[in-house]
């Protein structure tokens, strides 16, 4: 009997010590959750087999998407695994997928078994298999240095065939590491940031600042369809979108202008910070990076942080910005960031912006401002919530 079946391997979590098997299990639930209910998830030495319910097993196509877009896999390698360990029949099995997969090909065949009771060893095997398709009269020929494929035998209780390996997004399993609220805007930044801090095991819940009329509804789609593509690597993930406008009409009235924006990311901060810990979150997620724009330098980061006790972590803070473009490419959320809708901070943009705040200065404004408080929690009272899996 032999079946098509998805090899999972993983990194990180090997050295997770005494955690492992909490990882592991994050991991398997992970995979059911995204593939359905038509796969089952078998843990084996050093990774999981995906193998579809019944006799099936084509049709991986979707599943193979999915599995190397989430957090925690490594590498993806469709194989034929079957539990006839004779010569003869893995002699058969290797050449119909080299028929199958390849024209013409040069190749090498490796082989391991962890049975060693097998009555050949791993170079026997893979020299046996390896004549077996060169001279089956294909156009196949040997090269052990660097061959087009390598056609790997891994005999264990069962044998495995494969000649692929797809790489994964590595890192760790959504949810393992707990929970942060990422401050979506409608820029490059934030989608990549959101991206980064969910490969290391954090799950997410979005929030965006949302300030009609100065923003159109164009920009709730936007950020819509950047929290539709985030999911395809953070798994479920739900969007909050919150009026600001009267808080930043009460910050444009009331605070210094070349300090606006910096009591604009305060109190976005103080908003963020109290629906977090109402969702469960442990920190804050932003798209900073260092230096990039005014409100990013290192006074002003340690001016806005002061309006939050949560930690605010900031993934790109060291990244070039063609480095966060080329991650927001490879990601997909780049055509929908560059989309040409307003988010609030385009909108009120101060002609001479502080970039170096200081802390006591800002105090003194901020105790100026008493009435910023009670907007903040009035804008968070009622979010408007969208949910997003993939
Ligand atoms: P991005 O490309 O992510 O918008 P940016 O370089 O344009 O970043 P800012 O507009 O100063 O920089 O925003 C810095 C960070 O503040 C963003 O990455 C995001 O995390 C958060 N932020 C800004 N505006 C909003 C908003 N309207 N809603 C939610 N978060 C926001
Ligand atoms: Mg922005």
């Amino acid at each position: 009997m032999q079946k098509n079946v998805l090899l999972i391997k993983y990194g990180e979590i090997f050295i997770r010590g005494k955690n492992k098997p909490k990882f592991y299990r994050k991991l398997a639930d992970t995979i059911l959750n995204r593939l359905g209910p038509n796969y089952i998830v078998i843990r084996e030495q050093s990774r999981f087999v995906v193998e579809p319910v019944g006799d099936g097993g084509t049709g991986f196509g979707a599943a193979l998407d999915r599995l190397k877009n989430t957090p925690g896999i490594t590498s993806v390698c469709p194989a034929i695994k079957t539990d006839d360990l004779s010569i003869e029949n893995l002699r058969g099995l290797a050449l119909s997928h080299m028929v199958e997969n390849y024209p013409a090909a040069t190749f090498k065949v490796e082989a391991r078994r962890s049975d060693k009771k097998y009555p050949m060893d791993s170079m026997q095997i893979a020299a046996d298999v390896g004549g077996y398709i060169f001279n089956s009269g294909n156009d196949f020929s040997v090269d052990v240095i660097k061959p087009d494929i390598v056609l790997r035998i891994e005999l264990r209780s069962c044998a495995y065939i494969y000649s692929k390996e797809i790489k994964g997004i590595s890192g760790l399993p959504v949810g393992s590491s707990g929970k942060a609220t990422l401050l979506l805007s409608g820029g490059i930044d934030s989608p990549v940031a959101g991206y980064l801090i969910s490969k290391r095991g954090v799950s997410l819940e979005a929030v965006y600042f949302h300030s009609p009329p100065y923003t159109s509804l164009n920009s709730i789609i936007k950020v819509k369809d950047l929290c539709e593509k985030l999911s395809v690597y953070t798994g479920e993930i739900k969007l909050n979108v919150i009026n600001f406008t009267e808080v930043m009409l009460y910050i444009k009235n009331n605070a210094p202008e070349d300090k606006m924006t910096i009591f604009l990311k305060r109190s976005m901060l103080k908003a963020a910070g109290a629906l977090a810990e109402k969702n469960g979150s442990e920190a804050l997620v932003v798209g900073d990076s260092v230096a990039q724009v005014a409100s990013q330098t290192l006074k002003a980061i340690a001016v806005i942080d002061q309006a939050v006790v949560m930690p605010v972590l900031r993934p790109l803070c060291a990244f070039n910005k063609d480095d966060i473009i080329n991650i927001a490419k490879e990601i997909g959320t780049f055509e929908i960031s560059i989309r040409p809708f307003n988010d609030c901070c385009t909108v009120f943009v101060p002609k001479f912006p502080d970039t170096k705040p200081e802390p006591l200065a800002i105090q003194k404004i901020n105790e100026g401002l008493n009435g910023l408080s009670l907007l903040i929690e009035k804008a968070i009272e009622a979010p408007e919530a969208y949910a997003f899996k993939f």
